[in-house]
């Protein structure tokens, strides 16, 4: 995980605001972003990973403006989706085991109201492709070829997803790995991204190229809404990221949320998520999964399975990357 993390975090900070900006904190172990008093912190938008960074940057763009938490997080993904750099969503991320990039993706509402795709090829912004999904047919989810014609007729261009660089990572892959694919933690970085706005709306989105080398048509959490992401306007949002497996098998999102509405703080939220993950599944071997909540309050925590988890976290006066708590050093 070290060299993708590296790697990604050279690409996040080249970013003007951040060099300009004091308060990047990435020693900084999961402090959450407590509201003093019982002040609301809005607007706030939060990212997994370092590319979140970038992400929060287009995102406040909107929201320091008035702007919706539902525009703000689409605009967000987007700039991670069309990095070619980013070799984990969208544009230029790692193909499947047979060299197709397959991209998942979902976003969701103050209303409840959610679309998403998975298995899709050849489009640049799976995100924008799950909003017309949510916007403009009666269903939540189309997959595979349905959603490509779909994003075609929306009037997306087909792009060829897969870099030179991606294709030269995967022959390298093929040479040692005997079309096996692995689940690990060097393998998978999705953005989950969750805004609050001016006007106290939640609104999330998350995307993906999802694991690398998997089995073709393999789907993971990202599109899941209750997997890979969950908002819910009365109480709070979050996403997930990591085995996508591991965040099915307990409906991550949905759970960090229903423990949110419970009483718990996002940190406790996304704590109790990754015990009860721990806690599921025998073999832990790089079984690498985290948790980012974001409650009505602008309360922000993430917690993940191992050390190396970290978030974006963009407000009025903070933009900052910050360390998740974990619960194993490795
Ligand atoms: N959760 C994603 C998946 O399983 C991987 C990731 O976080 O990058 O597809």
């Amino acid at each position: 995980m070290k060299s993708r993390r590296n790697f990604l975090k050279i690409t996040a900070l080249s970013t003007a605001a951040v060099i300009s900006n004091p308060i990047i904190a990435s020693e900084n172990k999961g402090i959450e972003n407590k509201p003093n008093s019982n002040k609301i912190t809005k607007p706030i938008v939060v990212s997994t990973w370092n590319h979140g960074i970038a992400a929060n940057e287009a995102s406040w763009k909107i929201l320091s403006k008035g702007g919706t938490a539902l525009d703000a997080v689409e605009a967000g993904v987007r700039v991670t989706e069309s990095d070619a750099s980013n070799m984990s969503v969208g544009l230029g991320g790692l193909p499947d085991r047979d060299g197709i990039v397959t991209l998942d993706a979902c976003i969701m509402d103050e209303n409840n109201k959610c679309g998403a795709v998975a298995f899709l090829q050849d489009i640049e912004n799976p995100i924008s492709v799950a909003r017309k999904v949510m916007e403009d047919t009666p269903h939540v989810m189309l997959a595979g070829e349905g959603a490509r014609q779909f994003a075609f007729e929306k009037g997306f261009k087909k792009t060829n997803l897969l870099t030179e660089n991606a294709k030269k990572v995967w022959e390298e892959w093929k040479k040692k790995s005997k079309y096996q694919p692995i689940i690990n933690s060097e393998n998978h970085d999705t953005i989950g991204q969750l805004a609050l706005d001016e006007n106290g709306n939640l609104s999330g989105a998350c995307t993906t190229s999802g694991m690398a080398y998997k089995i073709h048509g393999r789907v993971g959490d990202s599109p899941i809404i209750g997997a890979g992401l969950f908002v819910d306007n009365e109480v709070g949002a979050a996403c997930a990221t990591g085995m996508g497996e591991a965040v099915i098998r307990i409906a991550g999102s949905a759970i960090v949320v229903e423990l949110m509405r419970n009483g718990k703080t996002p940190h406790e939220a996304c704590k109790e998520a990754v015990d009860r993950v721990v806690k599921k599944h025998a073999d832990l071997t790089n079984l690498q999964v985290g948790f980012l909540a974001l409650n009505k309050n602008g309360e922000v925590g993430g917690y993940s399975v191992y050390a190396g988890f970290n978030y974006a976290v963009h407000t009025r006066s903070q933009n900052e990357l910050i360390d998740a708590k974990y619960d194993k050093k490795q």
